[in-house]
């Protein structure tokens, strides 16, 4: 027996139910604000002038969506216009991170260049980040109804190879059903992205990352986000300073920027 096709049934509107939310602003520890600063100055002190860097936002695990430090790694090229960042990179990052920490996002700093704003660059890199970062913190965000057209309801005694090639999903069940809807659960992932520059500027982003658990459905987003600072009293002590400074020295690869050469000279 084939039960009616729910094409052409009274549809309702496709529902939502929202399970968790997704950070709206970015919080973030007056240390680690301290430490990304402090970078900066490191980078004009020790390499006398003023690069590019690339590091992580971290957050301790319970508690992803708060910025606790700054990761520094190793930077393959910094040029006065130019850092780039590769998912292998990010995964032995994280791999050298202790358990009970984790990578929240990036952050870098544009020194002191005029461009206080994320670039074209910035955007190529933020997509790399997005995908890993997203798929560390995910977590289920809402059940969503997933509208089928030409759903196909069966009865498991009596469906045949025939009455499965119909319809563009078949749901077969041990009792006669005439209406059926499917939800799914959609797990969403944030992932922070911050500038900053030598005269103190910043600004920041989040980006979002969600997909559907059956639909495959997969949504990407970003938005401006406003920053919060928290004061957790953690000063940067003299060793962590000196600790800093050995980073900066041997994780920043400054190189010139050369320009291309043209053809015919
Ligand atoms: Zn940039």
């Amino acid at each position: 027996m084939r039960i009616k096709s729910l094409a052409g049934l009274h549809k309702r509107p496709s529902g939502e139910i929202p399970l968790a939310e997704l950070p709206t602003e970015i919080l973030m520890s007056t240390f680690a604000k301290a430490k990304a600063f402090t970078i900066n100055e490191l980078v004009r002190t020790i390499h006398e002038r003023s690069y590019e860097w690339y590091g992580f936002t971290l957050a301790r695990r319970e508690e992803p969506e708060v910025i606790v430090d700054i990761g520094l790694p190793v930077n393959d090229q910094n040029q006065e216009q130019y850092v780039s960042l590769a998912p292998e990179k990010i995964a032995a990052y994280r791999d050298s991170l202790p358990e009970t920490m984790i990578i929240n996002g990036w952050i870098h700093s544009h020194g002191d260049l005029a461009c206080q704003h994320f670039s074209g660059t910035d955007d190529a890199n933020q997509a790399t980040v997005l995908d890993y970062v997203t798929a560390l913190l995910r977590l289920p965000v809402a059940k969503v109804e997933i509208v089928i057209k030409d759903l196909a309801l069966l009865h498991h005694e009596a469906c045949g190879e025939e009455d499965l090639r119909r319809g563009s999903v078949s749901l077969v069940t041990d009792v006669p059903v005439t209406q059926a809807a499917l939800w799914e659960t959609e797990y969403g992932g944030f992932c922070y992205a911050i500038v900053i520059g030598d005269a103190g500027w910043h600004e920041q982003e989040i980006h979002y990352k969600k997909r559907g658990i059956l639909s495959g459905r997969t949504m990407v987003s970003q938005k401006t986000a406003s920053i919060r600072f928290l004061d957790d009293g953690r000063r940067l002590t003299s060793s962590e300073l000196a600790a800093l400074e050995e980073e900066v020295k041997t994780r920043l690869s400054p190189v010139p920027y050369i320009p291309p050469r043209l053809e015919g000279l």
